[in-house]
């Protein structure tokens, strides 16, 4: 018998220990523990504060920083900056290049040479630009609806929540934490490793990233944070065919552009779909000629019912887990293209924009210190929110580099519609849970 291959047995290895951590934190059973005196008065602090968290949360809601609104976006920016600045952080404001039209990003940092270095994550723009008829804040006991509140001025809050009660007991002394609060994250700019660099600068510089985008709960209903996110890109189909006479489809002239379309589609339909892949074909323009603005959102289309169509552009997004499992779909898509109809001719292009996280071992063990915490605190164990229920977001960038954490943020829902709400005690939740995380991860 062969030896066996020793990087087989250590990955063997360590899915043992993945699925023993996923399991354990599947089923929600973290075993509470007492809290230490100085975590007892950290969420005392938070708590006290938790009224002025609140306060700064609607004073961020009620100014509109719609990603395409630099002016509001810096401005929110300066309002949580004055926060940090009042916590002992050295804050500064990264310009991006005037062609990108994006407002640039808040950083924030405090450093020392005790503990694990942590970086923060939020955002300061929302999808509701200037001109947007959702009303911004409106109050209604235990919840909020309004612009941004969940996704993620609340979130935004909780971290600046979570510090303020840290630094009220002196426990940053000595610790270095990193905040990047993004401008442009919900639409963002281009080039985007221009647009990402001050983020994943500070990830390169960091230990773990906590990200605070919107909480999230499982199907049964239990707290649920993210350790993995899908890679989200796109792709773009053009076809061109032979064209002439109706009268001579399917012969010497060809199949025409949009049956060759058509049959590229059904076959990514009918042959790719599996677990966490997802390839949405969104837009379709075709005829005779076809053209397509990016920038608009809209395209063109000349044909005529007793002509071969000459063009066919086809767009859409392809989102998976791991880098593997994209490598694979765009390699099978593109065989698929290949295979063209008599008289046709398929060229597949893909973009990339956001990098997939993986649920990594790294990941889980944040998961799990961030549950043992909620759990000490009597606000129950975490779980891990599956990863192909969930969008893209910024933490995509700093995965590849630092064990990350996403959805420590507030609960809500109805994100990116007229919808969006808020359950305002998420915040003092989240704070409590996220000022615990860092203390312990610091220590
Ligand atoms: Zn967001």
């Amino acid at each position: 018998m062969k030896n066996p291959n020793p990087i087989r047995q250590v990955l063997a290895m360590l899915l043992v220990t993945v699925s023993a951590l996923t399991s354990a934190l599947t089923s929600g059973l973290t075993q509470a523990q007492a809290l230490s005196t100085d975590e007892q008065r950290l969420v005392a602090q938070v708590r006290r504060h938790t009224p002025d968290a609140l306060k700064l949360l609607e004073r961020s809601v009620l100014i509109n920083s719609g990603t395409l609104n630099p002016a509001g976006v810096r401005e929110v920016g300066a309002l949580y900056a004055a926060e940090f600045d009042a916590l002992g952080f050295k804050t500064h404001w990264v310009d991006v290049p005037a062609a990108m039209k994006r407002a640039g990003h808040l950083v924030a940092e405090r450093t020392g040479d005790q503990g694990k270095r942590v970086l923060l994550i939020g955002h300061l723009d929302t999808v509701f630009e200037k001109d947007s008829p959702v009303p911004p804040w409106q109050s209604n006991g235990g919840k909020v609806r309004g612009q941004g509140v969940s996704d993620m001025k609340g979130g935004d809050v909780i971290v600046l929540l979570a510090l303020r009660a840290l630094n009220d007991l002196g426990l940053l002394d000595g610790r270095t934490v990193r905040a990047v609060f993004t401008g442009d994250e919900e639409r963002v700019g281009s080039p985007i490793d221009v647009a990402r660099a001050a983020l994943v600068a500070a990830a390169r510089q960091s230990d773990v990233a906590l990200a605070f985008e919107g909480a999230t709960r499982d199907e049964q209903g239990r707290d649920a944070a993210t350790i993995g996110r899908r890679a989200s890109g796109g792709w773009h189909l053009q076809v061109t065919a032979r064209t002439g006479h109706s009268a001579g489809v399917f012969g010497r002239d060809g199949y025409g552009a949009v049956y060759e379309a058509a049959r590229v589609l059904n076959a990514f339909r009918e042959q790719l779909i599996e677990p966490d892949l997802t390839f949405n074909a969104a837009t379709v323009v075709a005829g005779t000629s076809a053209n397509w603005d990016d920038g608009q959102s809209q395209g063109q289309a000349f044909g005529k019912t007793n002509v071969i169509p000459r063009d066919a552009q086809v767009r859409g997004d392809l989102r998976y887990l791991t880098a593997e499992q994209g490598a694979k779909a765009r390699e099978r898509m593109q065989a698929i293209a290949e295979q063209a109809l008599p008289g046709t001719r398929s060229r597949l292009t893909f973009s990339e924009s956001y990098p997939p996280m993986s649920p990594t071992p790294g990941n889980l063990q944040l998961l799990q210190v961030y549950s043992q915490a909620s759990a000490d605190a009597g606000l129950g164990a975490v779980v891990p929110f599956p990863p192909g229920q969930r969008g893209a977001g910024d933490v995509q960038f700093v995965a590849p580099f630092v064990d990350s954490l996403d959805g420590l943020g507030a609960a809500g829902g109805g994100a990116h519609t007229p919808d969006e709400w808020l359950e305002v005690a998420s915040i003092e939740r989240g704070a409590v849970r996220a000022a615990l995380l860092i203390y312990r991860l610091t220590r």
